[in-house]
């Protein structure tokens, strides 16, 4: 079974001509509402794909905790261990302009809520997972608890968006650590080389037992501590239509295939084709494909 621990969030979003200055007021389109968060959208696209998942998260006692709710049982999700109130649930604030260019800002609400206490008080979940997925939108003392809380037979795959310096027994747990270009450039900072295989052995470097680089339409990069080369897996050729939650669909593919026992690269492999198909259409869970749109791709 996978376990994703993360966030979830109710996207809220209107088109805007442009966008308002200090003091000004814009009038924008109608509000269009979606469920959202990585830690949602991963749970959500590894059920589509048919994998069992639970979601270990926190939303508000309110309307946009019970959207998220639907969407997660919609998609077959699990939802026992997602917790409620303490705080709002947790929104992104989204206008978006004629030219396409989002501008975005996030109240975290009952994401920040998502205490270590909260990941102690789910052994049961952890004990039944396979593979843990978790990213950085929840506080980071729960991240280090969830690397913690992993026993020995449980693989952790570590997303860390958004970028944030990561505790050594953190980097240390993952298997694989996911990143894309930006968070692999944050992490390496000046060390960065000039080559993506470089940024993956630096990145391994930095403790992680396997690293996994993703490069939008050029695929992903595999680099593990029990091989020695760097392994490009290519994508798959397909007309972009809309980028959001590719990655949050790779990443809960490739999680759901290491559960099922299957090799890094070959996990990569049919993650690059879930990543792909999700960006052939609009939206972020509405663009994540079941197995058979996998298949016809
Ligand atoms: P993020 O969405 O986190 O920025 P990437 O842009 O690297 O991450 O995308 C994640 C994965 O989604 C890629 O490894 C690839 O498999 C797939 N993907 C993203 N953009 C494209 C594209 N234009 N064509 C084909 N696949 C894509």
């Amino acid at each position: 079974d996978l376990l994703v621990v993360g966030s979830a969030n109710a996207d809220l979003v209107v088109g805007v001509e442009r966008r308002p200055a200090p003091g000004e007021t814009v009038l924008g389109s109608d509000l269009a509402v979606h469920p959202g968060g990585k830690g949602a959208n991963q749970a959500v696209a590894a059920a589509r794909l048919g994998a069992r998942t639970a979601l270990l998260a926190r939303v508000g006692d309110d309307a946009h905790g019970r959207l998220l709710l639907e969407s997660q049982r919609a998609a077959g999700v699990d939802t026992a261990g997602v917790l409620v109130g303490g705080a709002p649930t947790g929104v992104a604030l989204i206008t978006v302009d004629p030219s396409g260019d989002n501008s975005i800002v996030v109240s975290p609400g009952a994401n920040a809520r998502l205490t270590p206490e909260d990941i102690r008080a789910a052994g049961h979940l952890f004990g039944a997972a396979r593979v843990v997925s978790v990213q950085l939108e929840i506080p980071l003392d729960t991240v280090a608890e969830v690397a913690g809380a992993m026993s020995p037979g449980t693989r952790l795959v570590l997303n860390p968006s958004p970028p944030a310096p990561l505790p050594g027994h953190v980097r240390a747990a993952c298997d694989p650590l996911v990143v894309n270009e930006h968070e692999a450039r944050y992490m390496l900072g000046e060390a960065a080389g000039s080559t993506p295989e470089d940024w993956a052995r630096a990145l391994l470097a930095l403790g992680p037992r396997s690293v996994v680089v993703t490069l939008g339409a050029a695929g992903a990069l595999v680099a593990d501590s029990r091989g020695d080369e760097v392994v490009r897996v290519p994508s798959v050729e397909v007309e972009a239509v809309d980028t959001t939650g590719a990655g949050d669909a790779f990443t809960a593919a490739l999680a759901w295939r290491l559960g099922l026992g299957e090799e890094l690269v070959d996990a990569v492999a049919f993650a690059v084709r879930v990543g792909a198909a999700a960006v052939t259409r609009q939206g972020a869970q509405a663009s994540f494909p079941t197995a058979e749109d996998v298949a016809a791709l």
